[in-house]
């Protein structure tokens, strides 16, 4: 599933092609995606020019000149590529077209259909379902420990679970929980309402550092998402413990023979990977 550093990368990729373009057309093959692709979308974006891209979490915001915002969420298995041939050679699963005006088509495939195309007025975006109860961006500047912990402190549940609630912390998905918890020596069992500042102010700043490194990276690939180029990115390589069950922790030198190494146990249906050493 694409996460909030692969949402980045491809709204990065976009930024390159479709900033202060013209929308020419837009092609609608399927609107039953996880919400109905309103009708107006075509109506309301054609003939609009992009100002400017955004995301909000995994979700994508494409800003149009006529105070309209374009939403788009790329589900488990949404791709979005970059066209420049014509006519483009559309697949089975490629549901929005969107072409502009210097020949460039935007092709949405998604064979699961969970991602959604949706358009708003700009100003009303805070206020739509998706964004209504959403959390803070934690790579704002304004993010800091005690906007994490003022969530925190009511909450019985794992830390893990907390931090992939997204009205406590907009945009996380499982592989970052896993790491920052890592990084930041915190048990995923450990309950939300006993996390210190001090372990606070250490899970902001591996937060922040395990994104940044992500989108430097281009966004990882899990499964068969692409970068909007085509290219495949790299960042599930340095994972540390995210899918390495079994293996030596990198910051551990016990046996692991003995101790079995990393662990993976579930938390709310997920896979949570872990070092029991390392992490409490
Ligand atoms: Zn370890």
């Amino acid at each position: 599933m694409p996460e909030l550093p692969e949402v980045e990368t491809v709204k990065r990729g976009l930024e390159k092609v479709l900033l202060n373009k013209k929308i020419e057309n837009i092609k609608v093959r399927r609107r039953d995606l996880r919400v109905q692709v309103p009708v107006n979308l075509e109506s309301d974006a054609v003939g609009a020019v992009i100002q400017s891209l955004g995301r909000r979490a995994k979700y994508l915001l494409i800003n149009l000149s006529n105070n309209k915002t374009i939403i788009w969420h790329l589900g488990m298995s949404g791709r979005i590529g970059i066209h420049s041939e014509k006519p483009v050679e559309l697949l089975k699963h490629d549901h929005v077209i969107l072409e502009t005006d210097d020949g460039i088509s935007i092709v949405y495939n998604d064979a699961r259909r969970f991602g959604l195309v949706d358009i708003c007025d700009s100003e009303k975006l805070a206020s739509l379902k998706y964004f209504s109860a959403m959390g803070e961006e934690p790579l704002e500047d304004s993010y800091d420990a005690k906007k994490l912990l003022s969530h925190l402190k009511d909450r019985k549940v794992p830390i893990k679970l907390g931090l992939l609630n997204q009205e406590i912390i907009a945009g996380l998905g499982n592989i970052y929980v896993c790491e920052a918890l890592y990084r930041s020596g915190i048990s995923p069992l450990k309950a939300c309402n006993e996390i210190s500042l001090k372990e606070a102010e250490k899970l902001v700043i591996e937060i922040k550092e395990v994104l940044r490194e992500a989108i430097e990276a281009g966004g990882s690939t899990l499964k068969d998402h692409k970068r909007p180029d085509g290219e495949i990115g790299y960042f599930q390589n340095s994972h540390k413990v995210y899918g390495k069950e079994g293996q030596r922790c990198p910051n551990c030198t016990c046996d692991i023979s003995k101790t079995g190494g990393i662990k993976r146990i579930t938390q709310g249906g997920r896979s949570t990977f872990y070092c029991e050493k390392l992490q409490k």
